[in-house]
């Protein structure tokens, strides 16, 4: 009976495990080829200060333009990439692409505009990976302090000391720590305390009509206060009205980033929108 129970439980929740490895090659095989092939490929969110509207970061979000199911975004891909061990391989090859791209900028307008990368645990926790960056850096001859890592607290949670570890070496580098999602982990504050983090990015969950929820906005500022006694710079992320973008002026935090300042876009487009004199795309 328990077989019977358990065997109708994997047919209703996921595919039967002979199914499940067959989609697991064949997405295995889908996302070496999309490697192989050039289909990913990266559009970037500015970061705009609020007071000035100028453009303070961009992040990289990586798409995949697949040749059949066309694009296809990062929340379907990512865990299946996680799961078979790839987000490796696709990890290197945005980090690789975001630092060409910072290389390429140097004495140019956007220069010197930091990006922000998001990094699964998986490649955090890889061994030499703080080494294999500082190379890669150094290859390029791009200054650490213009990379920024974005993580979620989900990936600082197990194997403290190795992340402590990988974690204050990327610091030591200059390169610059965030907590992407902030406030919707459910994890302890104290890792706030234990690792070198620089930036909060308050997670739009929080954001969204700030201006008309009350008790939403006791948390804002809580956070916000826990932000500035600890010394972390703030950016609120998924900013998509002008009430909110007061709200949090109001609250002195000018950091924001948005479909009310912009969409994630292709580096053509953006270079082509930005105006080098007001800094602004
Ligand atoms: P995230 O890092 O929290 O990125 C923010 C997501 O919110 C992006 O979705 C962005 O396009 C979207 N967004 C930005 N402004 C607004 C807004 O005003 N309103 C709304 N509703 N959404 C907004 P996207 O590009 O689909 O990425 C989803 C997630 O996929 C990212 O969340 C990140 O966790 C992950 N991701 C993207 N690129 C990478 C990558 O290269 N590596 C890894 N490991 N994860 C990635
Ligand atoms: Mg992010
Ligand atoms: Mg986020
Ligand atoms: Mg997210």
């Amino acid at each position: 009976q328990a077989k019977h129970r358990g065997r109708n439980r994997s047919y209703r929740f996921e595919p039967a495990l002979g199914e499940q490895s067959l989609f697991r090659m064949s997405i295995r095989k889908e996302i070496k080829q999309a490697l192989e092939q050039d289909d990913f490929f990266i559009e970037y969110q500015p970061k705009i200060d609020c007071h000035t509207e100028s453009l303070v970061g961009l992040e990289a979000l990586v798409r995949w333009q697949h040749p059949s199911r066309g694009r296809i975004p990062p929340d379907e891909f990512i865990f299946l990439a996680e799961q078979t061990g790839q987000i490796i391989d696709l990890g290197d090859w945005v980090l690789d692409s975001v630092i060409r791209q910072l290389a390429h900028w140097s004495s140019k307008p956007l220069d010197p505009v930091t990006v922000s990368v998001n990094l699964s645990a998986i490649q955090l926790h890889q061994t030499g990976f703080a080494d294999r960056l500082e190379t890669l850096l150094n290859h390029h001859k791009v200054p650490p302090e213009r990379l920024e890592l974005e993580l979620t607290e989900s990936i600082l949670m197990g194997q403290e000391e190795a992340v402590t570890q990988t974690l204050n070496r990327l610091r030591a580098l200059g390169i610059v720590i965030s907590i992407d999602d902030f406030g919707t982990g459910y994890s302890s504050l104290s890792y706030l305390c234990r690792f070198p983090i620089d930036v909060l990015k308050i997670d739009r969950s929080f954001v969204d009509r700030v201006d008309q929820r009350r008790d939403q906005q006791q948390v804002v500022r809580a956070i916000v206060q826990l932000a500035r006694s600890l010394e972390l710079d703030i950016v609120a992320e998924g900013v998509e009205r002008a009430e909110e973008v007061h709200f949090f002026r109001d609250l002195g935090v000018s950091r924001m980033q948005g479909y009310y300042f912009a969409h994630p876009m292709t580096m053509d487009a953006l270079e082509r929108q930005f105006d080098p004199m007001q800094r602004r795309v």
